[in-house]
């Protein structure tokens, strides 16, 4: 990875910005601008890279920073890592630091000001979230890697979906399964919504025994690598029903036409009207409660959000989910998600389980 250049970038921003220095403290922008894949970390960054960017960690991280921390001078400190990096600032009359407001406690803020005395402290927003929107081609590789993984943990949950057994088996197969393929662990805690259970957008794996007949949702991912996955089939345990079929059928076109709609410039909104609209004219918009995609990578829900009205434009190395839905309460609910890359010429599905209407 190269971390040297991701720094340097956030150090143009700071200047752009007027701002002159950053401290980063949310672990998935430490990993990403440094490779520290501890939990306690904080990186301090100098607009236009006018000093050399400093890494505060605590003495349970100091072979780890040694070993794994970027181009930045490590600091071991005695006390947490946040009290070190404002100690540093107010001895080093740096004068104002931005941090990152979004991932700091109003507690943290109070410390901080106290600490840091004579230094004034901004707000910065998502300098580092925006970076990390666009990924390099290393991070599309451990991407695809992730999702591959996914895709094959998909027929390991398939052959454990029977009439009687209980969600939170069917889970716990899988789980094992990924941590034996070599996942760090899950994205998010694996859904597993069976029968009624799957009208619930929701509905994580719980003790209930999947029925004899009805749709059931498995949503699940991993991380690998650090990266994560996110993808959605929908399978049916028994007949389908003719009207189980529609509702199938139009999750799945309205997913379709959504990923058709990822394209470079495009905005966010247009991929989630695609599928609302979709929906609409099968008269199943009113049971698709939640946005369309989010974002993801370091982390499993990141920017951009693909949601109604959402202005953000795609650009080429965005990675998004593409998972409309309908939940029909009492009868039960269809989710179909894929993970989708926004490229120069339009887009590339990375999710290649299939998608036709499995009957168990
Ligand atoms: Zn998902
Ligand atoms: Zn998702």
């Amino acid at each position: 990875m190269d971390y040297v250049r991701r720094q340097q970038g956030i150090e143009e921003r700071l200047s752009e910005k007027r701002l002159k220095a950053l401290l980063i403290v949310h672990p998935p922008n430490v990993r990403y601008l440094t490779g520290f894949t501890g939990s306690a970390g904080a990186l301090l960054l100098f607009a236009g890279g006018k000093r050399k960017p400093v890494f505060f960690t605590d003495g349970r991280y100091r072979e780890q920073a040694a070993k794994e921390v970027a181009r930045a001078r490590v600091v071991v400190g005695k006390q947490a890592v946040l009290a070190e990096a404002a100690a540093y600032v107010a001895r080093q009359k740096i004068g104002a630091v931005a941090v990152e407001a979004e991932h700091l406690s109003v507690a943290d803020h109070v410390r901080l000001r106290q600490m840091a005395k004579g230094v004034r402290i901004q707000s910065a927003g998502g300098i580092v979230e925006a970076a990390r929107m666009i990924k390099d081609e290393q991070e599309l590789a451990l991407l695809q890697a992730a999702v591959a993984l996914g895709d094959r943990l998909l027929d390991v949950a398939l052959k454990a979906i029977r009439p009687g057994v209980r969600e939170i088996e069917v889970a716990a197969e899988l789980e094992y399964a990924a941590r034996k393929a070599g996942a760090e662990g899950m994205s998010f805690e694996t859904i597993v919504a069976a029968g009624e259970r799957s009208a619930l957008p929701h509905g994580q794996a719980s003790a209930a025994r999947i029925p004899t007949k009805g749709f059931v949702v498995l949503d699940f991912g991993v991380i690998l690598s650090g990266y994560c996955s996110d993808m959605t089939r929908t399978v049916h345990v028994g007949r389908c029903s003719s009207s189980a079929r529609h509702m199938y059928k139009a999750v799945w076109r309205a997913q379709e036409a959504a990923v058709a709609k990822v394209n470079d410039g495009a905005a966010c909104g247009d991929v989630d009207f695609a599928a609302r609209s979709l929906l609409k004219s099968e008269r199943l918009d009113g049971y698709f409660t939640h946005s369309t995609g989010h974002g993801v990578g370091l982390e499993i829900h990141e920017p951009p959000r693909i949601a109604r009205n959402q202005k953000e434009p795609l650009r080429a190395g965005m990675a998004i989910t593409v998972e409309p839905g309908v939940y029909i309460p009492r009868q039960g609910g269809v989710r179909i998600e894929d993970m989708v890359v926004v490229t120069a010429a339009g887009h590339r599905v990375l999710t290649s389980a299939p998608k036709e209407l499995m009957e168990l």
